[in-house]
């Protein structure tokens, strides 16, 4: 959690303003090959900016993530640093991207700091650009060529092909069948 920020000194003094340094973590940041590196809290600084509406929030935040990588599934660590340019008011609508501002003057960050942080989580994290994964048959790590299937590997480029031909052949026996069974019936 990062914490209540107090902005009973700004709310209702528009113009006004203050900064802010965040630490912290928050909870459920986290998809099947990306988290939120355990031993490297978000840090950050916002700028609270009082305006009519309530609290514009804006500033940068940096941190690491715990990901693995999505071919060959080495586990590694990624910084990442994100801007942000949120509202925070009394009654936010709905359908808004705004937040909650508490009457009294109190702001809680890390619902905004879950969804800025958030869309930053690496869909596929590879652990570097040319990563070549495993083997699809033996499952060795190729970038440690520890692969040890003795058949030449096909190129992956080629797997699709390889398939799309297979599927070919299949297709060219039913051809032959029907193409047999016609002549039966003509036959007979
Ligand atoms: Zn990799
Ligand atoms: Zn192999």
């Amino acid at each position: 959690m990062i914490g209540t920020i107090d902005v009973r000194d700004l709310v209702g003094r528009p113009g006004a303003s203050k900064v802010e340094q965040l630490s912290g973590t928050v909870e459920d940041l986290e998809t099947e090959l990306a988290s939120l590196a355990r031993d490297a809290p978000i840090r950050g600084e916002l700028v609270l900016e009082s305006i009519v509406e309530g609290i514009f929030a804006s500033g940068r935040l940096e941190g690491a993530f715990e990901l693995r990588c999505a071919r060959c599934l080495r586990e590694f660590e990624q910084g990442f640093a994100v801007e942000l340019h949120e509202f925070f008011v009394p009654f936010p609508h709905e359908d808004s991207d705004e937040y909650p501002l508490e009457p009294e003057g109190f702001l809680e960050p890390d619902q905004m700091v879950r969804d800025v942080v958030g869309v930053e989580l690496p869909f596929a994290p590879v652990c570097r650009p040319d990563c070549r994964g495993l083997c699809a048959r033996c499952g060795g790590d190729l970038n440690l060529g520890e692969c040890t299937c003795e058949e030449p590997r096909i190129d992956p480029r080629w797997e699709g092909l390889d398939v799309l031909l297979e599927e070919l052949r299949h297709d060219g026996d039913d051809q032959t069948d029907q193409a047999d069974d016609q002549a039966e019936t003509q036959e007979g």
